[in-house]
């Protein structure tokens, strides 16, 4: 069995990277989760629907011939209960590496049928355990499945205040299984409590320091100011949404117009990085592609040879320039 465990981590990726709302219907409805807050599942839903598996298909071909291989992280909503979605995935999978994000609510036999149709070298399964909805005993085994076939997934939980002793132990179970455990920051109110601010001390030691890392010091919480200096959203990266919009990054899919239209075939991804237009970078942790912290990873990766290289990229050589 090939080893894509360095595929796997979309840390060491420095080619293009999409983020890809497929659609935003999903069967959990957890707490913390930013549609559940915000109450806006039903909106959205209603707003985005009616783009057939074909359609996608042949823009993301189309992009395929102009970018190359893209890594796409594949949101929702839950991924895999997208009407046809294995034929969706596996037509993609074609051109494009997949980084799926699912809760594992899929049945076991739809995991062995997308097992078959598309190897690890192209789907990378980041399965996000739900303590509200999911049974333990069910996902473990669905993620034992998935490490069996070589898929490498990782584990992902929210680090919502009432949940971290247990978060704490399942973290354990994973590492000792070899299986990599990313907890995402829970950011909202909890108990009239603004997070991810107020965790307390024994909290913190539990998140094991991640709370926050030292560029979300910088830019979420000290807010730096990002107006005018060069990033490469909207070059490198970009988020898509179910609508086929486009967008350099959720800052601009707030406050913008699209950058343009997956189903425009006029469509093109920036040809260099421009300037950021905000005076804060304080969503979701893009700041990253700040251009000069951008090119410093991605040029410190190559210099110890650790970028993925399983996947070319026609971009990899430009990235690091
Ligand atoms: S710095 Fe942040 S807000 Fe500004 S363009 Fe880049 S990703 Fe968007």
């Amino acid at each position: 069995m090939k080893d894509v465990s360095r595929w796997a981590d979309s840390r060491l990726w420095t080619g293009r990277r999409l983020t890809w709302d497929l659609w935003y219907r999903c069967n959990y409805r957890c707490s913390y989760c930013w549609f559940e807050m915000d109450k806006v599942w039903d909106k959205l839903a209603k707003e985005h629907e009616g783009i057939g598996v074909a359609r996608w298909i042949e823009a993301w071909e189309r992009l395929y011939e102009r970018c190359g291989t893209i890594s796409v992280d594949v949101l929702g909503g839950e991924p895999l209960l997208y009407p046809s979605g294995l034929d969706l995935f596996a037509g993609m999978a074609r051109w494009h590496r997949l980084y799926i994000i699912s809760n594992l609510s899929a049945s076991m036999d739809f995991l062995e049928r997308l097992a078959s149709r598309i190897p690890p070298e192209r789907l990378h399964l980041s399965a996000s355990y739900h303590h509200q909805f999911a049974r333990w005993e069910e996902f473990w085994d669905k993620v034992l499945f998935l490490a069996g076939k070589g898929y490498h997934p990782e584990v992902t939980m929210v680090s919502w205040p009432p949940l971290l002793d247990d978060i704490d132990q399942k973290r354990k179970i994973l590492e000792a299984a070899g299986i990599r455990c990313d907890i995402h920051v829970f950011q909202g109110i909890w108990e009239g409590r603004d997070y991810p601010r107020s965790y307390s001390s024994r909290e913190r030691g539990i998140l094991g320091g991640l709370v926050p890392q030292d560029d979300d010091r910088q830019y979420r919480m000290h807010e730096a100011k990002t107006i005018g200096r060069l990033c490469a959203a909207g070059h490198v990266y970009a988020n898509v949404k179910a609508n086929g919009d486009v967008f350099r990054c959720g800052k601009d899919s707030m406050f913008s117009k699209p950058m343009g239209n997956m189903f425009d075939p006029e469509f093109r991804l920036l040809d260099a990085p421009a300037p950021c237009p905000y005076n804060f970078c304080n969503a979701c942790g893009e700041h990253v592609y700040l251009w000069d912290d951008w090119k410093r990873v991605a040029a410190d990766l190559r210099s110890r040879e650790i970028a993925t290289s399983l996947v070319e990229s026609s971009l990899e050589e430009g990235a690091a320039s």
